[in-house]
This record gives C-alpha cells, structure tokens and sequence, in this order.
C-alpha cells in the first residue's frame, strides 16, 4: 500500500482522499475516474499521474507542463 506524507498538500484546496486506497486526487472528477463499481482503479490506467506532492491529477503533455507553468508566472 502506498503512503502519502501530506504535509505539503494546502489544506483550503480541493483535494479528495480515497478512504479504500488512501490515494490523494487533485478533484474530485479525478478521484471518480480511478473508482468503478465501488473498486479502485490504478490512477494510471485511466490517464492520471501523481505528482511531486504525492497527488494523482490528470496526465499532462510536456507543452500543456509548460505553457501552466508560463501561466503560473505571470
Ligand atoms: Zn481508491
């Protein structure tokens, strides 16, 4: 089982824990993505990666990294 350490996860952001696999998702759009029929899905098969903060989002392009990260900037 994998753990998380979440200390650096902003406690005012919108981020859903799976209480069965104790995944952390960035919404919870991705967190239904890994869940069907009440059985958890790895995050990877249905086009999430996790993150540096230990988070499961959507799966970026190397372009959509750094045109969010020209944003982020501004
Ligand atoms: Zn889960």
């Amino acid at each position: 089982m994998e753990k998380f350490n979440l200390d650096g996860i902003n406690r005012g952001s919108p981020v859903s824990q799976c209480p069965t696999c104790d995944r952390v998702f960035s919404t919870v759009a991705n967190f239904d993505k890994h869940s069907k029929d009440g059985r958890c899905i790895y995050p990877e098969d249905v086009g999430l990666s996790l993150n540096e903060k230990g988070i499961w989002r959507k799966k970026m392009t190397a372009e959509q990294e750094m045109r969010i990260r020209h944003h982020w900037q501004k």
